[in-house]
């Protein structure tokens, strides 16, 4: 029986952004804000353990397609997703004090998108048509098209195409779409609108996680992912591990390790965008407990 060696990668949890959010959200809660009530605008990151927290703390869920009458005497911290102007307008006029969790990268594609939109642009946003990022940047492009993979893009550009073959056009990227299909996108854009004016709004936070754990999957022989099986980047980091043909886990909680563990030597750890450093800490020491 030995003792197992447990390897992390170089690069893994909270990004900028998400971290901002989380302690914009504890401060919040912590000073009290003199506020009754308090709200984030959706769920405020991927991940149960830290939303669970939050509960704790007082804080509720806000749906932005049904939001309450009134929320005077309340506080309401806008997650790094953002929202749109509408919604802003809404929250102010129910009474709440917003405080504004958008991540910085975001807001550059909100601002952006508008810019795009006054000056007459067709705005194409590639993204996931129901995240709450690409929701909020559409709001402030009211005409802009959400386009999904290769073939949405396509199809929307030659319906464009024979609307409006002078069309001024446009493609802004949801910030954590991966750069292969971005470009996809915009190849099959280009077949209609050759002078497409293309964004670079990808953020480089979840690909360096990638990387990293790519990296990491030529020093160890199996991989756990800290962080919750609901957020997306965590399941494509798992995914990361799996291509490589090693044998990879999810795991939420310190106490979830799968016995198969304990059959391995080198087990390195790696976590979403969304996994706090305490779950990460709490995974890693549990497996360091683990013997081989
Ligand atoms: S992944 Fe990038 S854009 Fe998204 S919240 Fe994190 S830092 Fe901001």
């Amino acid at each position: 029986m030995s003792i197992m060696r447990v390897i992390k990668a170089r690069v893994l949890g909270f990004c900028a952004g998400v971290r901002r959010t989380v302690d914009l959200a504890l401060d919040t809660a912590h000073e009290q804000t003199g506020r009754k009530r308090l709200f984030t605008m959706g769920p405020l990151i991927h991940n149960g353990r830290t939303l669970r927290e939050l509960a704790d703390l007082g804080f509720s869920v806000l749906d932005e397609e049904k939001l309450p009458e009134t929320l005077v005497d309340s506080a309401t911290v806008i997650r790094a997703h953002g929202v749109g102007p509408q919604t802003r307008r809404e929250l102010l006029r129910r009474g709440t004090k917003i405080i504004d969790a958008t991540c910085p990268k975001v807001r550059k594609s909100q601002l952006k998108a508008q810019e795009l939109s006054k000056k007459g642009f067709a705005v194409f946003i590639a993204g996931e048509k129901n995240h709450g990022e690409v929701r909020g940047i559409r709001m402030f492009a009211p005409n802009s098209l959400v386009v999904e993979n290769g073939e949405a893009a396509f199809e929307m550009a030659k319906t464009l195409f024979s609307i409006n073959k002078t069309a001024k056009t446009a493609m802004i990227g949801q910030t954590t779409i991966s750069t292969t299909e971005y470009k996809t996108i915009c190849a099959a854009v280009r077949q209609f609108f050759p002078d497409l004016a293309v964004y670079d709004t990808i953020c480089g936070a979840t690909l360096a996680r990638q990387e990293a754990l790519a990296g990491l999957c030529t020093e160890v022989d199996a991989l756990v992912i800290a962080g919750d099986p609901t957020s997306s980047n965590t399941r494509r980091l798992f995914a990361v591990a799996v291509e490589r043909g090693k044998p990879a886990w999810i795991v939420s909680d310190a106490s979830a390790l799968p016995p198969e563990l304990a059959s391995f030597g080198i087990v390195g750890i790696s976590a979403g965008t969304s996994t706090p450093d305490a779950l990460i800490g709490e995974i890693e020491l549990a497996i360091s407990l683990l013997q081989c």
